[in-house]
């Protein structure tokens, strides 16, 4: 649950969702749940309901969620269904931490879809998308070398990547970028995909990474963080 004090949102408490009988498999850890505006990629102006869920395998330098590594409240799959339902808002996104830590993440997906939501999954690319459902919007990271954490890449996720997802590639500077261009190019990511590149907030200037877009004339889409934009680097948002 958000806690920031000065936030403009309305955040919807976990209604139902106490500590339940209710099997694990239809539990998930959450570290917090919000309305916010999309910030990222093809959705990014839109309103969203954001369901984050606890728990990362990486340690990623630039991380902007290291609350959402440990802790968080046990919410059932029909408690998050029904916060969505509550939101208003048909776009709904599981990020984290990395969602697909959490098996009963799926179901949460299928169950969510099967109310009518539009579903965005951001991933690290880490765990297999194999048993994402395909209705799924997927936003797939690739990390690259200024992350710490470039041997996390699955090759065969690119399988499961078509031409409603999204690769991302976050870039430290220009070594990272030359990294994800090469990436880019002898994967052919841009003739199957949308590929976005989003600077490191604070430390790569965007300025200069449209600049080398636009010389490299890459078919690729400048990914700024709409969100930090509107509202600054703070949780909840
Ligand atoms: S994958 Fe995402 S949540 Fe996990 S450490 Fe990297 S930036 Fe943070």
């Amino acid at each position: 649950m958000c806690d920031v004090p000065s936030c403009p949102l309305t955040c919807i408490p976990f209604r139902n969702s106490a500590p339940n009988r209710k099997s694990m498999d239809s539990q998930l850890k959450v570290s917090e749940i919000f309305s916010s505006i999309q910030g990222e990629g093809l959705w990014a102006g839109f309103p969203c309901f954001f369901i984050r869920l606890s728990g990362c395998n990486l340690r990623c330098v630039y991380c902007d969620t290291t609350y959402a590594y440990y802790g968080g409240q046990p919410v059932t799959i029909e408690s998050l269904v029904f916060a969505w339902k509550n939101s208003g808002l048909r776009l709904v996104q599981l990020t984290g931490g990395e969602p697909l830590m959490q098996s009963a993440s799926l179901p949460l997906m299928e169950k969510l879809l099967a109310a009518g939501a539009r579903v965005i999954l951001e991933t690290n690319g880490s765990f297999p998308l194999s048993r994402v459902p395909a209705a799924v919007i997927k936003v797939v990271d690739v990390k690259t070398p200024g992350s710490g954490e470039e041997q996390a890449w699955m090759p065969e996720n690119l399988r499961w990547i078509n031409s409603g997802d999204q690769v991302k590639f976050v870039v430290t500077g220009r070594e990272d970028y030359e990294w994800a261009r090469s990436f880019i190019l002898s994967h052919g990511l841009h003739l199957f995909t949308t590929v976005l590149i989003s600077p490191v907030w604070g430390q790569a200037d965007p300025a200069e990474l449209a600049r080398w877009i636009l010389e490299d004339r890459l078919s690729a889409r400048l990914n700024i963080q709409f969100h930090k934009v509107l509202w600054g680097n703070k949780k909840g948002v």
